[in-house]
């Protein structure tokens, strides 16, 4: 998308929020602050906007995008924590009701990290990568011992199902969450977009396993505990084409 459009694109945001009926629903926003009642954790992917996926207004939710929507756990080290704070602000200043850890397919954060492909161009590697996706080093581990005879895109997709498990759990460490999940005030969802489908597939505690969103039967989608990766993978596998042909 050229430059340019992002300009004439603000100038439609201001016809229609600005100067238009809809300019009280910001005003009032502008005065009373904002106060959304969800923090979504998203991927950079230009795909994957979490506002337009969810056909939401400015200040409906609170937001963090990330390459590959990771979280750190709680005991990280180091001083520049960007995703931390903003976790921190959503749920301990903005008193959120709801976390939303949203993946998807085709992620490239993702492909890295199962491909161990770091290269830019020219033989550089990038500098901060790494680092960051290794938050996801375990999850490749335990799915590359599981899926040892599957296809790189059955890896790839059950990895990227994996790395938001991950972020939930390490949500979970930290300690003010969990205390407010075991009061239920906060809850905490995993969703996956799959872009080819267009389907939106949220995490089922229960089933352990991703389901299409508001169809589960088996109860509630959001977490109090940690997710159990090994349960998750296991019956992931179960699903997996290559193992049910078996
Ligand atoms: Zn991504």
């Amino acid at each position: 998308m050229p430059y340019k459009k992002l300009i004439d694109g603000f100038r439609l945001f201001q016809e229609e929020y600005i100067h238009s009926e809809k300019g009280d629903y910001y005003k009032n926003l502008v005065e009373h602050g904002q106060k959304p009642d969800t923090l979504v954790i998203a991927c950079s992917d230009s795909r994957i906007d979490p506002a337009i996926l969810t056909h939401s207004d400015p200040g409906e939710f609170f937001a963090v995008r990330n390459v590959a929507a990771l979280v750190p756990p709680y005991n990280n080290g180091g001083k520049l924590r960007g995703t931390s704070s903003a976790i921190e602000y959503g749920v301990r200043h903005l008193e959120v009701g709801h976390i939303v850890v949203l993946g998807h397919a085709g992620c490239g954060g993702v492909n890295a990290l199962a491909t161990d492909n770091y290269q830019v161009t020219n033989n550089h590697d990038f500098q901060f990568l790494r680092d960051w996706l290794n938050i996801g080093a375990q999850a490749k581990e335990q799915v590359f011992q599981r899926f040892e005879c599957s296809s790189d895109a059955e890896k790839i997709r059950a990895l990227e199902q994996a790395t938001i498990l991950v972020s939930i759990e390490n949500l979970l460490s930290f300690p003010w969450i969990k205390d407010k999940c075991d009061r239920e005030e906060l809850q905490i969802h995993g969703w996956y977009f799959d872009m080819e489908e267009g389907q939106l597939l949220e995490y089922t505690p229960i089933n352990s396993c991703f389901e299409k969103i508001g169809c589960s039967e088996s109860g509630a989608t959001f977490l109090k505990a940690k997710p159990d990766l090994d349960i998750f993978l296991e019956n992931y596998t179960q699903s997996c084409p290559c193992h049910t042909k078996a």
